[in-house]
């Protein structure tokens, strides 16, 4: 470079948006990239997983619009900085829940409340206000068609739903949950109908996005494929 040329604008930031199908890892690509990238990560669904965790512990059927829009007042979701870990952790009426929304009881109930329009506008406000400022890693199901249509770079990951299974069956024994790999199985094949076939902000793809099939790539290979197209989005916004 010589001298009179300017160097690549370092601060510019962009978001990143990571749609896909249950546990196909866009979690941890998102982390890996935040990382990296020095961005906020934030899991989408661990807000809809909050909201599910606080029906059912007021013993209200997630099926039940109405009595979950009736509630939805009471509900107050935010993300609080973990210092041990360094990650945003999702905050229900200020009280961490991180722990609690991964189990199968919420699982098996959370697409029901996804599906609930009211529910959604609640939470995608809140998404929107925390990527007005860019740097943001955001992943779920509808991030880069309504939340951010706009993002800089959008990906959508998807993996065999075998090896899917494998992945959070693997997960869960590890975090000493008593589940069986077809009660996984079940339970992600049921959450991707459901998520694809609801009528508000279903999961689906555009033209726009980048696809990442990772049922064959390890986590290094994803990452650096991932890397590239964020190169190219940073390249583009100059
Ligand atoms: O990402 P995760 O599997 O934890 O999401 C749990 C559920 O939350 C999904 O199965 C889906 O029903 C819902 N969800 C959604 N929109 C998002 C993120 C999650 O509908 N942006």
């Amino acid at each position: 470079m010589n001298s009179k040329e300017s160097p690549p604008e370092k601060n510019k930031k962009i978001n990143i948006a990571i749609d896909g199908y249950s546990s196909c890892g866009k979690g941890t690509l998102a982390k890996q990239l935040a990382q990296h990238l020095n961005y906020v990560f934030i899991d989408s669904g661990s807000m809809y997983r909050a909201v599910t965790l606080f029906v059912l512990d007021h013993h209200i059927d997630p099926q039940d619009e109405a009595s979950v829009e009736r509630v939805l007042g009471d509900v107050d979701i935010r993300f609080d900085l973990n210092s041990e870990t360094g990650r945003f952790e999702v905050v229900l009426n200020g009280v961490s829940v991180e722990s609690r929304i991964r189990d199968l009881r919420v699982s098996s109930q959370v697409s029901y409340i996804a599906k609930i329009s009211a529910v959604r506008r609640k939470l995608v406000e809140i998404q929107q206000k925390i990527g007005l400022n860019k740097g943001v890693v955001m992943d779920g199901r509808d991030i880069g068609t309504v939340v951010y249509p706009n993002a800089e770079l959008k990906i959508f990951m998807t993996a065999s739903s075998e090896v899917r299974a494998d992945r959070r069956f693997a997960e869960l024994e590890q975090a000493g949950q008593k589940v069986t790999w077809q009660e996984v199985f079940d339970n992600l094949v049921s959450r991707d109908t459901i998520d694809s076939s609801r009528e508000d902000s279903p999961l689906t793809m555009s033209s726009d996005y980048r696809v990442l099939d990772n049922s064959d790539l390890s986590r290094e290979e994803q990452f650096a494929l991932a890397m590239t197209w964020v190169s190219d989005a940073l390249n583009e916004i100059g």
